[in-house]
């Protein structure tokens, strides 16, 4: 019964949350070590009443949350949060079981194949993928990595890494190859693989941050001629400064010529797909050998969630399936007409994350999906129309999708007074609680970036944050001019 009155308080603390998320400072005014502070260095022994913790929650612990959700935070991707994913999530904890086999839960299992299924087709994927949800990206091409270095390294005639292991006098240097865009978290994927960072080659990009084929080619002969051995590139749709698209169609074609995997990168672009109008989006994704979508970043489905496709499904397999003694009698997996998702990652425990993309896919429908992406898109759009009709910013990037990139650049002033100067206007935005974004660096110069992904974000809410952002620049360039 006391659990019922304090689901009810939090249902209220929750909705009143939600309700003046708008009211409060985006950014917290602490000092790091401040909310540790507050708290017991050591778990007291006494059992503490929730009335006092719900106390603390408000007291201690609220003070130093940044509000991802409020709708004029334009950083990164923008927030996933709302309602119905919300809800999903109380489900989920009160469920707490674990989706590592079909028979661990045959509902979290069948609703994530579902789930996975919904947004192959949404995103145009051909239907012979097979997907499996991770947490993020970053541990998605880890996993992909992993299966094209098996494959990589076989048929080279050096056995299995599964097996054996790393061996420092196998087969030459293993390679990946992405653009100067890319996102670090292949970096760190080479380095969890014992591949080392220097093995990833950073080809140039061109005038619209896209991937040069040419330059691709070029360095994957030349790595050739120096004994290196190809193993996979990295191709982006959506890159993290500018939302960028590679060429897709055109690598997938130099990966064939070469017996390389292609990894797609469409984390957060693949969500453009879902637009009638951006199928084009993910024109030669089809060809790749394993494709990451990330929900969490622009499919209204809070973190974590990210989607891992491959039409290698067995190759996937073979690099994680190890079933311990005390599993056997859950694991149900002989032929495909079931999963046990354990088989496909490092993970053994996995969090029901298919209830909350159920939740929000269901209750926002296709269209409803779509129609916010749509929305976030035209938003955009607008920000840049705002920065192209005034003489002291210009675009920095195409805008196609809910991210722009600009620089504040009055006449006269110096390359490395502008980056100062675009650095202190978003301080000072972020610092006044009422709006934020974030900087990022295009060929060395530093601008500025708006990311929109959250529902409750409205064109008030862009022009508020648009009037900081030149109120800020004015008061700067007033002050220096030059
Ligand atoms: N790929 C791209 C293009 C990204 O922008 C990001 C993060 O912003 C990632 C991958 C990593 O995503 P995650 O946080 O899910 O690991």
């Amino acid at each position: 019964d006391d659990m019922r009155v304090w689901l009810h308080r939090v249902a209220d603390w929750v909705a009143d949350y939600r309700e003046t998320i708008e009211d409060r400072p985006i950014v917290p005014a602490v000092v790091p070590g401040e909310i540790a502070a507050q708290l017991p260095a050591r778990l007291p022994d006494a059992a503490a009443p929730l009335e006092t913790l719900f106390g603390e929650l408000d007291r201690v612990l609220m003070p130093g949350i940044v509000h991802w959700g409020h709708p004029s935070f334009l950083g990164y991707f923008g927030s996933t949060s709302n309602g119905p994913a919300l809800l999903a999530a109380i489900v989920a904890a009160a469920l707490n079981v674990s989706a590592m086999t079909w028979r661990t839960s045959p509902t979290a299992t069948e609703l994530e194949s579902v789930v996975l299924d919904w947004i192959r087709e949404m995103t145009g994927l051909p239907e012979e993928m097979f997907g499996v949800v991770y947490d993020t990206a970053s541990v998605a091409v880890v996993h992909a990595l992993a299966a094209a270095r098996e494959r990589a390294v076989a048929s080279a005639g050096g056995g299995s890494v599964r097996t054996h292991g790393v061996m420092p006098s196998g087969p030459a240097p293993l390679r990946v190859y992405a653009s100067d865009q890319a996102h670090s978290s292949l970096d760190k994927a080479m380095i969890v693989l014992g591949l080392g960072e220097a093995n990833v080659v950073r080809v140039a990009s061109d005038a619209a941050f896209r991937l040069d084929v040419g330059a691709l080619r070029a360095a994957i002969d030349a790595d050739i001629a120096d004994g290196h051995r190809p193993m996979a590139v990295v191709a982006t749709v959506g890159t993290t400064s500018t939302a960028s698209v590679d060429p897709v169609a055109a690598i997938a074609a130099v990966c064939r010529e070469h017996d390389v995997w292609l990894h797609v990168d469409a984390a957060y672009g693949g969500a453009l797909a879902l637009l009638s109008e951006e199928h084009s989006v993910m024109d030669g994704v089809a060809l790749a050998d394993s494709v990451v979508i990330n929900p969490h970043k622009w499919m209204f489905v809070p973190l974590d969630f990210s989607a891992l496709y491959t039409p290698h499904r067995d190759a996937l397999r073979r690099v994680f399936s190890l079933v311990p003694e005390y599993l056997r009698g859950d694991a149900a997996e002989t032929t495909n007409a079931t999963v046990d998702y354990m088989d496909y990652g490092v993970q053994l425990g996995r969090r029901f994350r298919a209830l909350k993309a159920w939740m929000v896919f269901r209750a926002f429908g296709r269209a409803g999906v779509a129609a916010r992406i749509r929305e976030h898109v035209r938003l955009a759009r607008t920000w840049a129309t705002w920065v192209e009709h005034d003489d002291a910013f210009a675009l920095a990037a195409p805008v196609r999708m809910a991210v722009v990139c600009f620089r504040c650049a009055p006449p006269g002033i110096s390359n490395a007074g502008a980056d100062r100067l675009n650095e202190s206007i978003v301080e000072a935005v972020n610092a006044s609680g009422d709006g934020y974004l974030t900087h990022t660096r295009l060929r060395g110069r530093v601008v500025m970036r708006v990311g929109i992904g959250n529902v409750l974000t409205t064109e008030r809410h862009l022009a508020h944050v648009w009037s900081r952002v030149r109120a800020e620049a004015a008061a700067r360039m007033a002050r220096a001019p030059g």
